[in-house]
């Protein structure tokens, strides 16, 4: 990877909600075994919104691209996934204001600040079965890469989604079920893999 511009941003979220929408009952069907069931359906209409808006307006900075997309995710996914999303999006968006488009090392940084993000929001550390045992991994080897290759980013979510199976919850409504939570994916970080996959193909260019 190179560098990001807002083309590249608006194409990234729209092949996120693609992955979304074609894997929405997957994600429900998560949700059901540890959950309540919603996952798949608050991402999919979130993300779908999100596509909506940006395709309503013109976009001069990758910046404001994610600030939208961060309101809208804040706004329209209900559940715990929508502030944990949001807060990222829009630690991200405050990170990369006014650097555009934005090189690898200021994408670093706004990954990183989305992260911290989902951790100060959500009070998790990796090891509780999360969104953030997806998150963190893809964001440590941002940080200690010189050239992101996207194979690797999508490799290392994926592996990061299956071992959440390994995992006894202890954040979030999964934690409920205790060590009955073993054996299954997390939700949001199977939804959480769709986003980094996206990522991946965009900077391969593929699109
Ligand atoms: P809800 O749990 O309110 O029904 P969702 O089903 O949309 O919301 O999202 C559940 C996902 O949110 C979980 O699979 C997990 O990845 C993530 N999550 C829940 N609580 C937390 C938390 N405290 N910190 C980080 N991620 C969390
Ligand atoms: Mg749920």
């Amino acid at each position: 990877m190179v560098e990001l511009q807002v083309e590249d941003t608006i194409q990234w979220l729209e092949k996120s909600n693609e992955k979304i929408q074609q894997n929405k009952d997957y994600l429900t069907a998560l949700d059901q075994a540890i959950g309540d069931s919603d996952h798949g359906i608050n991402m999919s209409r979130g993300f779908q919104e999100v596509v909506n808006q940006l395709k309503s307006k013109q976009y001069d900075t990758v910046s404001d691209v994610l600030k939208d997309t961060a309101m809208t995710l804040m706004s329209k996914v209900g559940g715990a996934s929508g502030p944990l999303f949001g807060t990222a999006f829009l630690r991200f968006s405050m990170r990369v204001k006014g650097i555009d488009p934005i090189s690898q090392d200021a994408f670093t940084k706004g990954m990183e600040d989305a992260l911290a993000g989902i951790i100060q929001r959500g009070k998790a550390a990796t090891g509780e079965k999360t969104m953030v045992d997806v998150w963190s991994p893809v964001v440590d080897y941002f940080k200690g890469t010189t050239i992101i290759q996207a194979d690797e980013v999508a490799q290392i979510a994926k592996k990061a989604m299956e071992q959440t199976k390994e995992i006894t919850a202890t954040k979030g409504r999964a934690s409920y079920f205790k060590e009955k939570s073993i054996g299954h994916i997390d939700p949001g970080a199977a939804s959480s893999f769709y986003i980094f996959e996206a990522l991946s193909e965009v900077i391969k260019g593929e699109g």
